[in-house]
């Protein structure tokens, strides 16, 4: 019989991850990685599970291959994870993390976590930047969407209207500041669950330059997907 992990909401695993008398099974889920007993001795599987999200949501093991279309984020969902969380604590979470201006973040909300938290951000000074996640199929779709939803003035770019490259766009991310005066800066994903379904690889790849980016000159550019 199969079991789920309880952190990524992987359904193949060969023995639950602790089983009646809460031993571990020492077992390693090829989907996210962990090592019951061993990962969740020091974190618990909510960390553990916002770690593996953080990081993209990619199939760990290189052992064993991934199903067949296997999407890390459709599998969250399908789990049920989002709604097994306290909600308090993630919209207070939610809030801390999109007002700190020193290190950026990148979440997975539901449009009603995002809506509560808005008047809050714009309370404290933070901007609210939007793009339409289903409209994203290419890097070319990312770059001019940002370039639009950034209010990048002309010429920003010299005579190009959108970065051309990653390297461009990361940098001229790095300069909203100066046009989009404000505390912070957070931008949304709008309908995010077609442009994970449609173009996981756009998705992955916003969600790695967002990783490897170094912010730091004049502040950070928070990313919120919203389903
Ligand atoms: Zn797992």
């Amino acid at each position: 019989m199969a079991h789920t992990c309880p952190v990524c909401g992987f359904g193949g695993l060969t023995s639950p991850a602790y089983d009646n008398a809460h031993c571990a099974s020492f077992e390693i889920c090829p989907s996210c990685g962990t090592e019951f007993g061993y990962h969740d001795a020091s974190k618990s599987h909510a960390q553990l599970r916002r770690a593996w999200i953080a990081a993209g949501a990619c199939w760990s093991s290189r052992a064993v291959a991934p199903p067949v279309d296997w999407n890390g984020i459709v599998q969250l969902k399908a789990a049920g994870f989002d709604s097994r969380v306290n909600e308090e604590s993630v919209k207070t979470q939610l809030l801390l993390d999109l007002a700190d201006t020193r290190h950026m973040s990148i979440h997975f909300c539901e449009p009603r976590e995002v809506e509560e938290t808005l008047p809050k951000l714009i309370e404290q000074n933070i901007a609210v930047m939007e793009i339409d996640g289903s409209s994203l199929a290419s890097r070319e779709d990312v770059f001019k969407a940002f370039a639009v939803a950034l209010r990048m003035p002309k010429g920003w770019y010299g005579d190009e209207e959108y970065a051309g490259n990653v390297d461009a766009f990361l940098e001229y991310l790095d300069d909203v500041v100066e046009w989009v005066p404000a505390k912070g800066h957070v931008v949304l994903v709008r309908h995010s669950e077609q442009l994970w379904r449609a173009a996981a690889r756009i998705a992955g790849e916003l969600v790695e330059w967002w990783q490897f980016s170094v912010w730091g000159h004049h502040g950070t550019v928070h990313l919120v997907f919203v389903w």
